[in-house]
């Protein structure tokens, strides 16, 4: 599969209507019995975030996507796996389906104001990770966390992996999963991370990092085991959709 070219400096795709999308979230998330929580910030903007718990779940898996507005694959990946409902009874699930509503009309990365969301979990700058991280604070700790982005640049589909415990990872299984409806970037550096097979797995030291991404922040305070997908949002968007669920599904599968 060859890529399209359009993406010659920067994402050049087809944008999303994200309210339009968010409102067949919330059509899908009501269907199927999702609580919703809304987090309304200083603009009128109403960030919303979803929870699912079964009486029965023993794992906490955390999903979100939507912080860079000129990633679409990811809240209409959300959008398919609450349609679908698939979720298997043991995990409770927390979801963002979109963090940042300004980027989207814009199918720009930063927010309206110019704020990369995903550099500003350390010292809040935006009212909107002000809001999430308040959220976030009133939730249980989750046993993986998983962060739905693109990367504009890539040959195929990759992902970083955070789990400085060394438990059993599951990179391995996802790239695998998504290699059947995706190609994987093949490349040994990415945005300079040795990479290996789709995967990177940076040693970090977050309190050496000035700014941090939402996974970091995650990593800092709510899981020990975080990933970080990216679809190579050069290829049609049904692709980047696929590798998006797909990855998703694995890691509900496999924990
Ligand atoms: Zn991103």
């Amino acid at each position: 599969m060859q890529r399209l070219g359009k993406n010659i400096d920067g994402y050049r795709g087809e944008g999303i209507e994200i309210q339009s999308v968010l409102e067949e979230v919330k059509v899908a998330a009501a269907t199927h019995g999702w609580h919703r929580d809304s987090l309304v910030i200083s603009s009128g903007a109403e960030l919303v975030a979803y929870r699912k718990r079964n009486d029965s779940a023993k794992k906490r898996v955390y999903l979100s996507t939507g912080i860079h507005g000129d990633e679409p694959a990811g809240p209409l990946a959300i959008l398919k796996l609450l349609q679908e409902n698939y979720w298997p009874a043991h995990i409770d699930v927390w979801l963002c389906p979109c963090l940042n509503l300004t980027g989207f009309p814009l199918n720009k990365r930063e927010t309206a104001l110019g704020i990369d969301l995903n550099r500003d979990y350390r010292h809040f700058l935006s009212d909107e990770t002000r809001a999430h991280v308040a959220w976030l604070k009133d939730q249980p700790n989750f046993d993986i966390a998983v962060c739905l982005h693109e990367d504009w640049e890539a040959n195929g589909f990759y992902l970083y992996e955070l789990n400085p415990d060394n438990r059993p990872s599951l990179a391995e299984n996802i790239v695998r999963a998504v290699a059947q409806v995706c190609p994987i970037e093949g490349g040994d550096t990415v945005d300079g991370w040795p990479t290996k097979n789709g995967i990177i797995r940076p040693q970090v030291n977050p309190e050496e990092r000035p700014q941090w991404p939402e996974s970091i922040f995650l990593l800092t305070a709510k899981t020990r085991q975080a990933y970080t997908l990216e679809s190579p949002s050069d290829f049609p968007i049904e692709i980047r959709v696929a590798a998006q669920v797909t990855a998703v599904r694995t890691v509900l599968n496999a924990i």
